[in-house]
């Protein structure tokens, strides 16, 4: 049988980038071995789960390229099942009814913990003979008393826990609803997972549903815990750290190439290899791999690969999530340049598309005024006679091409005997408003022939006024 795993997210918030890297992590070990990636929505926890959680779920795998291949599976949608299974269990006598209150329960507790062991349900109903009534019980499993339970975890190694240390854990409340524990060994028994992966915050209980699984005969999948990430700080990764929901890396301006590129060599890697297209990280990924310890968190890192997809991908693929960006601050990729050529220009500049879409509104979009301070110093009036000879050739431009009008403004700095700087300054603040934009001749370019010249000449106006001025 071909290897089955699951990404099993509960939907009570943002879809964390440390899940998304298990769900990560899952799906390249499906693909890997040509097996089926699920996706199993856990919203059993109805105070805590929301169609909005279960939608960032949603986009996010999408946005990283997570497909699945089976699912989504919501669990609410399976009670009638856990409910037959509680039942199977109840009549093999491998669970029970238990009518304890929450007082008793309380004070089990309590007492145990004054007695400095570890607080655990007691059995008293396990052998009940007459049932109290008037009580709706819970339904307990009944644990093995005694033996280990024993497994290989493929990122912790041999895992073993006494039954002494487990209680018999509740699989239904009062109202018949099931609990985490139950309802992860019935879907993964039923959707036969061949490998559960997961956070490791879960290892405690593996060995619970370990004996569920024995108890309903049948096969035990493969475990393997993955450490949480960490923030710069050794803490775990939350909020304070920054960004922690994928889309918002989305929203920042991260490619999912990026964003994925970075999660798979969180813990895990390969020699000193950084960068892994989608095909070799299929090739190459190995859960067996994945270091024990628990990484942190590297901004600086993720921006470096999401520079290095911004200028690597095809640009029609950049295109399309750059599109997003314009579309996220109003600005209309139709006024201007295609987004295939702007990136080829901006993509060594900035560490973001939401970067790249805010410095190229310029492309688009006409600015109100001239910055200050650069205005001051390149549009004086000894401009005038540069850019007045730049605009006598520029309008007679037929070919509006980079190295075309390299050679224009070569060609009139050449002519006026100055430097490039003193043709090239006073041009690109009248272009872009501001002293800093691409190179001249692709800023130029970018501007297009008609804007250009519109822009030309109001700095030309601008120039001969404070000429006036003066
Ligand atoms: N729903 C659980 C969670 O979001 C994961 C359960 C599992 O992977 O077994 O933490």
């Amino acid at each position: 049988m071909t290897m089955r795993t699951r990404f099993a997210p509960s939907p009570t918030g943002l879809l964390h980038v440390g899940g998304a890297r298990t769900a990560l992590f899952c799906w390249l070990m499906a693909r890997h071995d040509g097996g089926t990636f699920i996706l199993r929505i856990e919203d059993t926890d109805l105070e805590r789960s929301t169609p909005e959680s279960v939608q960032a779920i949603l986009d996010g795998m999408q946005w990283l390229g997570l497909d699945h291949d089976e699912g989504p599976f919501y669990q609410t949608q399976r009670f009638d099942r856990y409910a037959e299974v509680t039942q199977t269990l109840l009549d093999e006598g491998k669970a029970y009814h238990c009518y304890c209150s929450k007082e008793r329960l309380t004070e089990l507790r309590e007492g145990q913990m004054k007695d400095g062991v570890k607080p655990r349900y007691d059995g008293r109903c396990r052998g009940l003979d007459t049932p109290p009534t008037g009580i709706r019980p819970v339904v307990r499993f009944r644990n093995p008393q005694d033996g280990d339970v024993v497994w290989e975890d493929l990122v912790r190694g041999r895992i073993s826990i006494s039954n002494t240390e487990l209680d018999d854990l509740v699989i239904a409340r009062p109202d018949g609803s099931p609990t985490y524990n139950f309802t992860v060994v019935v879907d993964d028994m039923d959707m036969q997972v061949s490998h559960v992966v997961r956070g490791d915050d879960h290892i405690n209980n593996t060995p619970r549903q370990i004996n569920i699984y024995r108890a309903l005969g049948a096969e035990t999948p493969v475990f393997g815990h993955v450490p949480m990430i960490l923030g710069e700080d050794g803490a775990r990764l939350s909020k304070r750290h920054g960004a922690v929901g994928v889309m918002q890396y989305r929203d920042l301006g991260y490619l999912p190439q990026a964003l994925r590129n970075y999660l798979v060599r969180l813990g895990w890697s390969h020699g000193d290899q950084e960068v892994f297209s989608t095909q070799e990280m299929i090739d190459l990924f190995s859960i067996e791999d994945v270091n024990r310890k628990a990484a942190a968190f590297d901004y600086d890192k993720l921006d470096w690969l999401n520079q290095h997809y911004m200028r690597s991908l095809p640009a029609e693929e950049v295109a399309a999530h750059l599109a997003w960006h314009f579309e996220a601050l109003g600005i209309d990729p139709a006024d201007g340049p295609a987004l295939t050529d702007l990136i080829g220009v901006q993509a060594d500049r900035v560490k973001t598309l939401a970067e790249m879409a805010e410095v190229s509104r310029m492309f688009y979009e006409d600015f109100d005024q001239f910055d200050p301070g650069a205005a001051k110093k390149h549009l004086r009036p000894v401009v005038a006679e540069p850019l007045q000879a730049l605009l006598a050739r520029l309008e007679d431009q037929v070919d509006w091409s980079p190295e075309a009008l390299h050679e224009v403004i070569h060609a009139v700095a050449a002519e006026l005997e100055v430097g490039m700087g003193k043709v090239a300054q006073p041009l690109r603040v009248a272009l872009a408003g501001t002293a800093v934009s691409p190179a001249i001749d692709k800023t130029l370019w970018l501007c297009g022939q008609e804007r250009s010249l519109q822009r030309i000449r109001r700095a030309l106006d601008f120039v001969a006024m404070r000429a006036a001025e003066a």
